[in-house]
């Protein structure tokens, strides 16, 4: 019997459930290591992942679990999209069968250096912006986790010496033994409350979990104004240095900003940045670039690399996304904004009269939190979902004009009827896209191609 670092017996059987970009990886890993690896999937795998799989004779099944060809694993990856509560993972679970995540599957056969971001929002942004600095600087990185492509297909084909992983709780959720040398947690404000029974404090041990094996020879890099990371950092064991940043000075910040300057202050290391010349707007992009300044800088990156790589970033895909000027009125495109934190730093970043688009599949949301903002910028709401019933109630009386549509086409005509010269569309539904499209990108991309459609004074 052969075990790695992870306690994992590369003799065994590995069974992955869910044939996406972390299950497919996963099972290639486990094959690599001469392990015998099956693939589950209850629904339909991806072209793109079944030729993956059979071109290294990995077999596989889709449209349900047989549980003969899946009980019989001594280890279990499970993608973070299926819930801890599938009947399946609860029958796995019964048998003694270790279940866990993707990265913690990959980690155990890698020495790489992990640096790991999460919170509630900003994690793509920030793992982007880091890996953007890190490449930049010439270093040997891949980029993994939510966004890029799975860990554990890079450990085994394309292997690197650094790694940056954005995490969800839902990927924290079954790691053990994985360790992050940097653990970024950026916020943490409620999402995916359904997942967690409704209680924040399971959603916010998730979160932690980033912290768990760190060392003393580690680093912890959080945001200092969030009072759900400050009360859960009084309660947790954490050897790892705190560099914790935010707007003022205290303490131990290890970034802040003052008088217009963003400074950084991390071990053996002290540098500026005018804030103006960060390249991602608002504020939340202010934390953002600091949580990738202070890893890029504890990395022993040059300042003047991290600095260069600050300034010539390049938005991200359906984030406060540029699309077009029509008739004087500025579109953006916010897609990914699925929460109403999100949608409340987007609207601290606007600084024009603004035309909201709100809905989608409301994942518990309470309104209140954007409440005084919509009041303070916000001309019109214009509610795009199947079901606007919540998002009328709440905002009825709270802005000039609220309308009702449950199409793409009807509500950018209602935007194009409500907003002025000088006004800003935001596309920033604080909610899911999956009542009416694909996914958030989905959602993105048809708001930016119906944008692009509409000709100058049609409709008016
Ligand atoms: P995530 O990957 O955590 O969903 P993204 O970087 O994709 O985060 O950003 C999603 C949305 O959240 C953005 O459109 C923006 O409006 C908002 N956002 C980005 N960074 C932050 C932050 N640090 N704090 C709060 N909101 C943020």
């Amino acid at each position: 019997m052969s075990i790695n670092k992870h306690n994992i017996d590369t003799d065994g059987r590995l069974v992955v459930l869910g044939g996406g970009e972390s299950g497919a990886g996963a099972a290639v890993l486990g094959k690599a290591k001469g392990m015998d690896v099956f693939l589950s999937d209850m629904g339909t795998i991806p072209e793109k992942y079944k030729a993956l799989l059979d071109s290294h004779s990995i077999p596989y099944e889709e449209g349900s679990h047989t549980p003969e060809k899946i009980l019989n694993a001594s280890v279990v990856v499970k993608s973070p999209g299926i819930p801890p509560y599938a009947p399946m993972v609860k029958a796995i679970e019964e048998m003694g069968i270790p279940v866990l995540s993707e990265i913690e599957f990959a980690a155990g056969f890698t020495d790489s250096k992990m640096v790991c971001i999460t919170g509630s929002n900003g994690k793509t942004t920030t793992t982007l912006l880091t890996y953007h600095i890190l490449r930049k600087a010439g270093l040997d990185v891949g980029l993994a986790g939510n966004v890029g492509k799975s860990l554990a297909l890079q450990v085994a084909e394309d292997p690197h010496q650094i790694y940056v992983i954005e995490l969800s709780s839902f990927q924290l959720e079954n790691m053990y033994k994985f360790k992050a040398n940097i653990a970024v947690i950026m916020n943490i404000t409620p999402d995916h409350m359904d997942r967690y029974d409704h209680k924040m404090e399971n959603y916010v041990a998730a979160k932690f979990r980033i912290l768990q094996n760190q060392t003393k020879d580690d680093y912890f890099v959080y945001w200092q104004d969030d009072p759900i990371i400050r009360a859960q950092i009084a309660q947790v064991q954490s050897e790892a240095l705190h560099l914790p940043f935010g707007m003022d000075r205290q303490e131990d910040s290890a970034a802040y900003v003052e008088d217009g300057i963003v400074r950084f202050a991390t071990p053996g290391d002290v540098w500026e940045i005018p804030r103006d010349r960060l390249s991602l707007p608002g504020l939340h992009n202010l934390y953002n670039s600091m949580a990738a300044g202070i890893s890029a800088s504890v990395l022993k990156i040059k300042k003047e690399n991290i600095r260069e790589a600050l300034e010539n970033f390049e938005a991200v895909e359906h984030r406060l996304e540029y699309v077009a000027t029509i008739d004087g009125v500025r579109y953006v495109n916010d897609s990914k904004a699925t929460n109403v934190n999100s949608t409340w730093y987007a609207l601290e970043s606007m600084n024009t009269p603004v035309v909201l688009i709100l809905g989608g599949k409301d994942k518990g949301n309470d309104y209140s939190e954007i409440e005084e903002l919509v009041k303070k910028k916000v001309k019109a709401i214009v509610c795009m979902g199947l079901h606007n019933e919540k998002l009328l109630e709440f905002f009825n009386g709270k802005v000039d004009s609220i309308a009702d549509t449950h199409t793409l086409d009807d509500a950018i005509a209602a935007c194009r009827k409500l907003a002025c010269e000088g006004d800003t569309v935001l596309l920033s539904p604080c909610c899911a896209s999956f009542d009416l499209f694909k996914s958030y990108e989905d959602r993105g991309d048809r708001f930016k191609e119906a944008v692009r459609n509409l000709s100058p004074a049609d409709n008016k």
